[in-house]
């Protein structure tokens, strides 16, 4: 296959000059800590030629690195879960660990309805809600400015062609590809790398012959990831992994340039599944690689179409959720391919949880309530990635910021940022926000909530809904008010009034944007993914599930770097030699804390 010949090509032209001595494992820390905690990390050399250190990115001196030479590695696999069936996670110290976030089991959507025959509209309506969790919540960077509501045709119903004459898509409405374009030119401005990569087009092509099958937000950034893939090679065809998050005239800008997309903001159950069939179940058309975001296509087409696995060199999923639906089949030894998990790369969690959170906290309070942060007391419960990132921020706005923990470690870190460390108790009656960030469940339980002052915010930004114990709130005595999208008031009997925020979901997910920049760590992260399955020679990667390889990561963020024309300092060799490092990386060991 073409591909594979540019592929080995590269490889051997970055090995040519290379020392022989410099295949072989460089970090002696790395592999004995991965002995230890019986992480299995292959071997660079040992796998194949491509996977060298020398194919790495060469970040240089000025911290421009080379968009034409990535990092070719082999990923690490994730240990398997633990046998209570929750996801394991790899501690920071190597350790595994169940992910208390995901403890509830994952149920596939109920397929039993035949997908292909249309209810009534009214019937699309009324389908019961069980498509996935990731399928409804919005973790879009954009609403759509689109109101589904301007035109109530179901877009199943329309015929709409492109100005090129096709008709291979299904979208809301095809005129609105113009500001489309201009949502996806303003997206580009923040996503660095994706357009690094694409300078690479001019030359080789790593993606040549890859036909990607897509299930992800589509919004402005997903446009820019669709359009660097492109530039890279690839055919396209997507579906959106959520039912409220597509940016309609983005989806008309991605129709007008040929893409085949088969989304719209607002579609019913129904609607889901079968813009997925769209994607998939196409004659003469056959996916050989799937990039998911929740494990919906991937589920997909192992219930309808299991053969095509024959031709699928990868997965590559994002989402906790995607990941953790991943773990089972390979548990259950069902996994037929293999599959890189992005998101437990480092910088996606970075940016997910401290940056993301820093920022956005600030943007989800003020769209809902418009508070002023100057000298409001606020307490943050959970001092982990999410609270550092709320805490930080509000202390920079001037606020008095309280922190509760039960880790001593963390509450420490607290306490040397600054901050106080108190019982929730103790500051109940004083503050005037309460941030739960613990991934916990009742942190803010029914006592607290009748211990808080009159306009007292309560709102969350870690796990789903059960940090704050909201079904508690609903009883006879206190009063509802809706005063705001995604902002109540519940009244106590006698006139106290708390302004509960997206009932106690994730405030940033409910109420504000997620920076574009963060969109493109992850997009960055989910093209090299894909890359490197669709140019893994066979037998690098088997029917498991893999983590980026670290040199990866470390690569997204190099692309990032000159956006902020950011210097970056290159190993000396006696450095490198004294530290046991490769020049280029990976710089740290698995176990390192960021
Ligand atoms: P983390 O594990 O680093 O931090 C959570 C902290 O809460 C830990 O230090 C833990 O000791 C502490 N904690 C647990 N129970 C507590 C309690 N009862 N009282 C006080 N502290 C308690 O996790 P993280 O990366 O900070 O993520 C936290 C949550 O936020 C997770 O559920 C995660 O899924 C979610 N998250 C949200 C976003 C977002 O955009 N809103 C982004 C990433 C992660």
């Amino acid at each position: 296959m073409s591909v594979q010949v540019v592929a080995t090509k590269m490889a051997e032209v970055e090995l040519k000059d290379v020392p022989s001595k410099d295949l072989s494992p460089i970090s002696p820390l790395a592999s004995k800590s991965d002995e230890k905690d019986g992480t299995k990390t292959e071997p660079c050399a040992a796998v194949s030629s491509a996977t060298s250190p020398t194919a790495e990115p060469t970040v240089r001196a000025d911290s421009s690195p080379n968009p034409t030479k990535m990092p070719q590695a082999s990923a690490m696999k994730r240990p398997d879960q633990q046998q209570n069936g929750g996801e394991a996670f790899v501690n920071q110290d190597g350790t595994v660990a169940e992910a208390p976030r995901m403890k509830k089991q994952i149920q596939f959507a109920d397929q039993k309805q035949e997908f292909n025959k249309r209810p009534s509209k009214i019937g699309r309506r009324s389908l019961s809600r069980s498509i996935s969790q990731s399928s409804t919540d919005s973790y879009s960077s954009a609403a759509s400015y689109t109101d589904s509501s301007d035109d109530e045709t179901s877009p199943r119903d329309k015929q709409q062609k492109n100005s090129k004459g096709s008709a291979d898509f299904c979208i809301k409405n095809i005129k609105q590809a113009d500001f489309g374009r201009r949502e996806i030119e303003i997206a580009e401005q923040e996503m660095p790398a994706l357009m690094a990569l694409r300078k690479r087009a001019q030359g080789e092509k790593p993606l040549a012959g890859a036909k990607i099958v897509g299930c992800t937000h589509i919004t402005a950034q997903t446009a820019v990831l669709m359009e660097t893939l492109s530039a890279l090679g690839a055919q396209c065809r997507w579906a959106a992994c959520n039912i409220y998050s597509t940016q309609n005239e983005v989806a008309a800008a991605l129709a007008e340039g040929g893409f085949s997309v088969f989304a719209w903001k607002g579609e019913s159950e129904d609607d889901f599944w079968w813009c997925i069939d769209r994607c998939v179940n196409l004659e003469g058309w056959q996916p050989n690689m799937i990039l998911d975001d929740g494990g919906d296509l991937t589920h997909w087409i192992y219930k309808k179409y299991p053969n095509m696995f024959k031709k699928i060199k990868g997965i590559v999923e994002e989402s906790v959720t995607g990941v953790h639906r991943l773990y089972q089949l390979s548990k259950a030894g069902k996994l037929c391919v293999p599959a890189m998990n992005v998101n437990d790369s480092v910088t996606k969690q970075k940016f997910d949880n401290l940056y993301c959170c820093r920022e956005s906290i600030l943007d989800g309070l003020k769209r809902t309530t418009d508070v002023m942060f100057g000298g409001k007391q606020v307490v943050v419960c959970g001092y982990g990635e999410v609270g550092k990132g709320c805490s930080a921020a509000l202390k920079a706005m001037g606020s008095i910021v309280y922190v509760t923990e039960i880790d001593p470690i963390c509450a420490l870190q607290a306490c040397m940022d600054g901050f106080r460390l108190v019982k929730l108790s103790e500051v109940i009656r004083q503050v005037d926000i309460v941030i739960t960030c613990t991934g916990n469940k009742n942190v803010v339980v029914r006592d607290y909530l009748d211990r808080m002052k009159n306009g007292c915010i309560v709102c969350n930004m870690g796990h789903s809904n059960t940090e704050i114990d909201v079904a508690s709130l609903r009883t006879p005595e206190l009063t509802w008010e809706r005063v705001r999208s995604q902002v109540d008031h519940v009244i106590w009997p006698d006139g106290k009034r708390i302004v509960l925020l997206a009932e106690g979901r994730l405030l940033n997910l409910s109420c504000s944007t997620v920076p574009t920049f963060v969109l493109s760590i992850t997009a960055t992260t989910q093209a090299l993914a894909l890359i490197e399955l669709y140019n893994a020679p066979e037998g690098r990667y088997k029917q498991d599930v893999y983590l980026l390889p670290k040199k990866m990561d470390e690569y997204v963020a190099s692309l990032h770097l000159p956006t902020f024309d950011a210097h970056l300092t290159e190993l000396t060799d006696e450095q490198a030699k004294y530290l046991g490092l490769n020049k280029n990386g990976p710089f740290k060991p698995n176990y390192y804390r960021y």
